[in-house]
């Protein structure tokens, strides 16, 4: 996404803006593996838990589960266990719609975290 940004003699400059409106960063994390599900195709069963890119995964996580991935976390709905499993395409897209980096999260002592870039499943 651009904006009408200008440089210190005010000519126009292209600003790339690297948030979304729901406030996740756009970019794509430097520390650590992530996948953009609506591009890449799914790494398989050995990674069990995601969280969007900057998101805090104990607020919201997808877990993989026979059928596809179900939303957990304090801010996800109580009904989670009664919708349908997500695919893995969607599960990068926040409440806007937009797509979003995925990261790998585990959960360590009942605190979930994203897993150090050697980690897998
Ligand atoms: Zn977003």
């Amino acid at each position: 996404m651009e904006s009408a940004a200008t440089d210190r003699a005010g000519a126009p400059v292209s600003v790339v803006i690297s948030k979304c409106e729901c406030f996740l960063p756009l970019d794509i994390p430097g520390d650590v593996k992530s996948w953009r599900p609506d591009r890449e195709t799914d790494p398989g069963p050995t990674f069990r838990a995601f969280a969007r890119h900057g998101e805090d995964p104990n607020q919201r996580r997808v877990v993989r589960v026979h059928d596809g991935f179900n939303e957990e976390g304090y801010e996800v709905n109580y009904y989670e266990n009664i919708t349908e499993p997500m695919r893995w395409w969607q599960i990068g897209k926040c409440v806007l719609g937009r797509a979003h980096s995925v990261v790998e999260v585990l959960c360590e002592y009942g605190t979930w975290r994203v897993a150090p870039p050697d980690y897998c499943g």
